[in-house]
């Protein structure tokens, strides 16, 4: 029998929030989704769930996501609690359904999740170096919490792009594709940011100019 996993984003009703669930259903029965996806992150994904076991490549990268969202989050609510900034409230709303996302695949493939409870607290040394840097750096000012923003974006966008590569798992794939079209968006956000109350024209961190100005539309 063949399982076809489906992944929605239904509103908490308690919260209010929406969060993601992965239902993993067999091929036959009806499914009634309770709400729309979110645009920002999880439009649905219906495709038949791989038979075969993850690769190690594949469980690097999705434990690593994992993890690198909630980098993300954790440094963007870092920020909001020093600049009054609307792009430090809605984006680490996003960042948690991206986490949620890449939690649904963890909790499909039966691997452990990597996540520590604590705010600014990884498993990974290298993500937790990294968040202690970026915490630093943009606490320094507004501006820079803008750049810090835009230079996980790319870094983001960077990884997700080598674990697709890495990835013939359909699922997997689709769940990153749109974690990469959330984080367009958030690079986005943070330049247009950043050139507001610099007025520099923003350059590109760790991607090449290019990419980012492929992203930005220039
Ligand atoms: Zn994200
Ligand atoms: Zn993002």
């Amino acid at each position: 029998m063949q399982k076809v996993f489906k992944v929605v984003c239904l509103m908490n009703k308690k919260t209010g929030f929406r969060i993601m669930t992965l239902g993993v259903l067999i091929s036959g029965t009806s499914f009634t989704a309770f709400a729309k996806p979110c645009s920002c992150c999880c439009s649905s994904v219906a495709t038949t769930a791989p038979t075969t076991a993850l690769t190690a490549d594949e469980t690097r990268d999705l434990l690593l996501m994992r993890e690198e969202e909630k980098l993300a989050r954790d440094v963007y609510n870092a920020m909001g609690e020093l600049y009054n900034q609307r792009v430090f409230i809605n984006i680490p709303r996003a960042e948690q359904h991206h986490m949620d996302a890449v939690l649904g695949l963890l909790n499909a493939y039966g691997l452990a999740d990597p996540v520590k409870e604590g705010a600014g607290v990884f498993g990974n040394v290298e993500l937790q170096n990294l968040y202690n840097e970026l915490v630093t750096r943009g606490a320094t000012s507004k501006q820079d919490a803008f750049l810090v923003g835009a230079l996980i974006e790319e870094v983001d966008i960077q990884d997700l792009v080598i674990a697709m590569e890495r990835t013939r798992n359909e699922t997997i794939r689709s769940v990153y594709e749109n974690l990469k079209g959330g984080s367009e968006r958030h690079l986005n956000a943070f330049v247009r940011n950043y050139e507001s109350i610099s007025g520099e024209t923003y350059r590109a961190q760790k991607m090449t100019q290019r990419q980012v100005n492929e992203i930005l539309g220039r």
